[in-house]
């Protein structure tokens, strides 16, 4: 439990310290927030998710409804291919699966790049 006083300290160090920014995982987006300052209870990360699969990567407001709504979530494939050679799907159906051994990096670009154009064409939708 954290008393007032305790909080009261955090806060002060956080007002001090460097911003600590993360930014949206998708390429295009400019959109970020303070880590440091959400952690410490100094801002809310209004809207932003979190998304743990690739390791410790968010995603702004405006982007994350497509994950947030589960239409497109990202999942290995053939976790017995051989090193580096597994598949990526979402849950949109979409897949990816390397022409050669892949790092974790190629994966998260391909599905980035699906969830990228996904967005793309919703927001295309919505304009009609
Ligand atoms: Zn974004
Ligand atoms: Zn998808």
């Amino acid at each position: 439990m954290s008393t007032p006083e305790a909080r009261a300290r955090i806060v002060d160090s956080v007002g001090q310290a460097p911003k600590v920014p993360r930014h949206c995982l998708l390429p295009a987006c400019e959109a970020s927030f303070d880590i440091v300052a959400v952690f410490s209870g100094v801002d809310a990360a209004n809207g932003w998710r979190l998304l743990s699969f690739f390791g410790a990567v968010y995603l702004c407001p405006a982007h994350a409804g497509p994950c947030v709504s589960g239409r497109h979530l990202p999942s290995w494939l053939d976790r017995s291919a051989a090193v580096g050679m597994t598949g990526i799907g979402c849950a949109c159906g979409w897949k990816w699966r390397p022409s050669a051994p892949s790092t974790m990096g190629d994966h998260r670009d391909e599905w980035v790049a699906h969830l990228a154009d996904e967005i793309a064409a919703l927001a295309a939708g919505e304009g009609n």
